[in-house]
């Protein structure tokens, strides 16, 4: 017999948190929390593997699945002392969903299901509450008809908004028991006329209807979306919740909320939540009523009239509190969780590891290893490496005057500047033209999730701290404010109205400051964000644990010294040509390259000496004797050459030949491939006298900085594109050449090495007999994976796409190291090459030495740095400790 149904309840619970593959995120929590002993309602979890056999199989479940669920409802029947779907009790369902990772409102939940014209009396006379019973059919029937049966919910908004209109009424909370029945009759009807069938009576249809529905709701749009930008795969499935109802809306001692055990924005430790009165399920996130703080302190910070939960309801707040303090420490991390009150008792509803933006996520690491309730490495561990870019988010100085034009509250932060757009198509439209935007809403939903990832900020009139906007905006590190009260949308004529009336159109520049809350006019200077603190606590451990250094690619002075603030322990990639490309340099450059002979080759190269030699001295100055690997030109000389009439016209001037003349030479250089052309150590061999003059420019530059730092400059001279030991030889004697010349002339000993980079299959394969020669070693991913796959990254775009969509590769292995492939060769030269020099220097250089799953597969190849760029250096420190600590524990992160 499968075991499809895990059963929870009564203080003890057949499942366990760890059982989260099979029983999804909410039904393993759920059983934890029941076996914890906490006040779960009972309930039972359907696994996840029946979610694949439901589609499968035509969307039909197994009779033994079947079986199992009444089982388990009948076990609920007797805990709870109320039959489903019977008198005079009736026992009331909440069907929920809940998959292996946390997918927040992407999929459907029905409460009060069981309610029917005969129960809804039995439970109105039950409860003393006619009203309460009334309320729970109206949510029911419209819950059951927009999940189950297909009709949109606004439809039985716009039908409460007219009859609370017409009973002249506020709020819902307001409506009596017989108005509330006049409205179910209207739903009712209302389905009728637009299903043409009738809302379904028997419980036990329900129930089935509502378990396929949350099946169903695994491929429903939003939650696919979802899954491609988390990467979530399909194959998990969700599980399926069933479980007894406790009731929120029970009137005024009743209440319904959520909390984090910590702040999600900022990871103060305090307890942080909000709730509503007399409300049930969903009506805290969705808006309809701003909710009110649980905690005092928190009241008084929002500056709120409305009571507290802690004033209000004192007892059931000090159970809540007691709780949360014992599931933070149980699962040694932040908490995420929702609760319900009916009639003064608490009842626990879901908890789970709280989203958090990465300055929160970094303070509770930090916070919990002072506290003794995790270890640095723990913490470490804790942090995902891609979402330290958070915060190196620009923020808004605070010097300069600020032109507020509304405000609300700060839901996730950074500031960000773009145009005013009203709908999610248009920020998805605008960032494919390159413009940034602000995406401005009353509210967000799941379907604006494609709009919200293409803006720059996120900006709602109405909401919580916890609605959509504020959730979404935090997992993706986009700034964000939600519920800025004092603005208004106008929807219709396409403003957003601010404080005294200020009116901006679609396209007007505003910014939005997420950590204040504030809403600026126009564009405001900013600043880059503080590394120190917990950010530098961290990292500092994070430092301890790794193995492997982390150096930068940096080509600029600009880009060395951002590198260094951010922890860059040397260069690994300096690109020489892009020093040929400023101002009148690149004169120069075309003039050697057109150059008719040596002569004429020399003359502009000594030209060039002085320029690359200065650039050399800043840089190694700025890395003050860290290592710097320096490539020799790489590119087809094409790249460099004049292109527009005026140009070639500019060139053949100075150099003194006709036009026409400069135009056949400028044929004559033309390369049919030039990737696979005259470029890297090819042209050294063809033209030694550019590689001498680099060479030059680099011991000179060595020998002076070494002056002016004290400091040696650790030298790596990098030879580009070899695939045979004779090439490398035959450069490597150019430059140990120009070594003693210099070495003479200065009358200072120079220390370097010489090495290649590993970017052809050839030299992959002849590693351990080039490693004869090279010195060191630097995987060129780039270059290696374009000739491994013989796919030209320029024109990788036309068909790379295409192929992941027909399942034929999973990622972009221009992203994403192929590991089977490339990363098979990078393994076989590493081994091949340390066997024929042992002290050989590793290192990976190409665009993935700042993706941490490259990282991972660069500390078990045992390479000694990875380099990328320098705003990636943070996230490869991290990663690379995350990679040590992964292969240390035998736990791959
Ligand atoms: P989500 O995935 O959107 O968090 P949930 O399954 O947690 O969906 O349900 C949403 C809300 O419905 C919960 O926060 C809770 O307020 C309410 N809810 C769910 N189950 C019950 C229940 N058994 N009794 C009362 N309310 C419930
Ligand atoms: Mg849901
Ligand atoms: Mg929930």
């Amino acid at each position: 017999m499968t075991k499809w149904v895990y059963r929870f309840g009564g203080g003890e619970a057949e499942g366990r948190s760890a059982d989260v593959e099979r029983l999804g995120g909410k039904g393993a929590n759920l059983a934890e929390m029941a076996s914890l002993g906490l006040p779960v309602p009972p309930g039972l979890t359907i696994v996840a593997e029946a979610c694949a056999f439901y589609f499968d199989n035509d969307k039909a479940l197994p009779e033994e699945l079947k079986a199992q669920v009444l089982e388990g409802i009948a076990a609920m029947e007797e805990l709870t002392g109320r039959t489903f779907g019977g008198h005079p009790k009736p026992l009331l369902l909440s069907i929920r969903s809940g998959a292996r990772a946390s997918m927040p409102g992407m999929m459907d939940t029905v409460l009060n299901l069981g309610l029917n014209d005969e129960t809804v009396q039995a439970l109105g006379h039950d409860a003393g509450d006619a009203r309460f019973a009334w309320d729970s059919y109206r949510r029911f029937i419209q819950m059951y008809a927009d999940v189950v049966m297909g009709l949109d919910h606004e439809v039985f908004e716009e039908i409460l908004e007219d009859e609370k209109a017409r009973f002249g009424h506020e709020y819902d909370t307001d409506l009596s028991a017989v108005e509330w029945q006049h409205v179910v009759g209207i739903y009712k009807q209302m389905i009728e006329e637009e299903l043409g069938e009738s809302f379904p009576q028997d419980p036990h249809v329900q129930l089935w209807g509502a378990i396929a529905a949350v099946f169903s709701s695994w491929m429903n749009p939003r939650a696919k979306t979802y899954r491609t930008l988390h990467r979530i795969p399909e194959e998990w499935g969700t599980a399926v919740n069933v479980q007894a109802m406790v009731f929120g809306n029970l009137g005024s001692s009743s209440a319904t909320g959520v909390a984090f055990t910590r702040n999600p924005s900022t990871g103060e430790r305090a307890l942080y939540g909000e709730f509503l009165v007399n409300a049930q399920g969903e009506d805290v996130v969705a808006g309809i009523r701003t909710p009110q703080s649980i905690t005092e302190e928190g009241r008084l910070a929002s500056g709120s009239e409305k009571p507290s939960m802690e004033k209000l309801m004192p007892e059931a707040f000090a159970e809540f509190k007691e709780i949360c303090g014992r599931l933070e420490a149980h699962y040694r991390d932040m908490q995420d969780l929702e609760f319900t009150v009916e009639r003064g008792k608490l009842w626990m509803l879901q908890t789970r590891s709280g989203k958090r933006t990465t300055r929160a996520a970094m303070k509770i690491a930090v916070d919990m290893v002072a506290e003794g309730l995790i270890t640095e490495e723990e913490a470490v561990c804790r942090i995902e490496p891609p979402s330290l870019d958070q915060l190196l988010h620009p923020t808004i100085d605070p010097r300069v005057e600020r032109h507020v034009i509304g405000s609300g509250l700060p839901a996730s932060p950074g500031a960000a500047t773009g145009e005013v757009v009203f709908t999610a198509e248009e920020a998805v439209q605008a960032e494919a033209e390159g413009r940034k935007v602000i995406l401005v809403r009353i509210e967000t939903s799941p379907e604006d999730i494609h709009g919200m990832h293409a803006a720059e900020g996120i900006l709602t009139t109405r909401g919580g701290m916890t609605s959509h906007a504020a959730v979404v905006a935090r997992g993706m590190g986009i700034p964000c404010v939600v519920g800025a009260g004092s603005m208004r949308v106008d929807m219709r004529n396409e403003v957003l109205i601010g404080v005294a009336g200020m009116t901006l159109k679609r396209g007007d520049t505003i910014t939005i400051d997420g950590s204040s809350g504030q809403v600026l006019e126009g564009a405001v200077p900013m600043i880059q964000p503080e590394l120190s603190g917990d950010f530098g606590k961290l990292m500092a451990w994070a430092d301890k644990c790794r193995r492997m250094t982390v150096r930068t690619n940096a080509d600029t002075p600009q880009d060395a010294r951002a590198a260094r603030s951010f922890g860059a322990e040397g260069i690994g990639l300096c690109r020489t040509e892009h020093m040929f490309f400023e101002g009148d340099r690149i004169q120069v450059m075309r003039e050697m390259i057109l150059a008719e002979d040596e002569g004429g080759r020399r003359a502009a190269l000594a030209k060039l000496l002085p320029m690359q030699r200065s650039d050399f001295v800043e840089l190694f100055s700025i890395m003050h004797g860290l290592p710097v690997t320096i490539r020799l030109l790489d590119p087809p000389l094409h790249e460099f050459l004049p292109k527009t009439e005026a140009e070639i016209a500019d060139v053949a001037k100075a150099m003194g030949m006709s036009p026409a003349f400069l135009a056949r030479r400028i044929d004559a250089i033309h390369e049919f491939n030039p990737m696979l052309g005259h470029r890297g150590c090819r042209l050294a061999i063809s033209y030694p006298e550019i590689a001498e003059m680099q060479a030059r420019a680099i011991f000179e530059a060595a020998v002076e900085a070494a002056k002016v730092t004290g400091e040696p400059v650790e030298l790596e001279i990098m030879v580009p594109l070899v695939s045979l030991r004779t090439e490398l030889d035959y450069v490597k004697d150019v430059i140990d050449r120009v070594a003693e010349d210099v070495a003479k002339e200065s009358g200072t000993p120079i220390h370097y090495l010489v090495g290649t980079m590993i970017e052809l299959p050839r030299a992959a394969i002849r590693a351990h007999v080039i490693a004869e020669t090279a010195e060191f070693f630097s995987f060129g991913t780039n270059d290696l994976t374009q000739t491994t796959f013989g796919i030209s990254r320029d024109d990788a775009a036309a068909f790379i796409p295409t192929y992941q969509r027909k399942g034929i590769i999973e990622h972009d292995p221009f992203i994403s190291l192929d590991f089977d492939g490339v990363g098979e060769l990078i393994r076989l030269a590493a081994e091949r090459g340390r066997k024929a020099r042992n002290d050989l220097k590793l290192g990976i250089c190409g665009e993935h030495g700042g993706d941490p799953a490259s990282i991972h597969f660069c500390e078990d190849s045992g390479l000694d740095y990875v380099s990328c760029s320098p705003f990636r250096v943070p996230i490869a420190r991290l990663a690379a400790a995350q990679a040590a600590i992964g292969k240390r524990t035998g736990d791959p992160l």
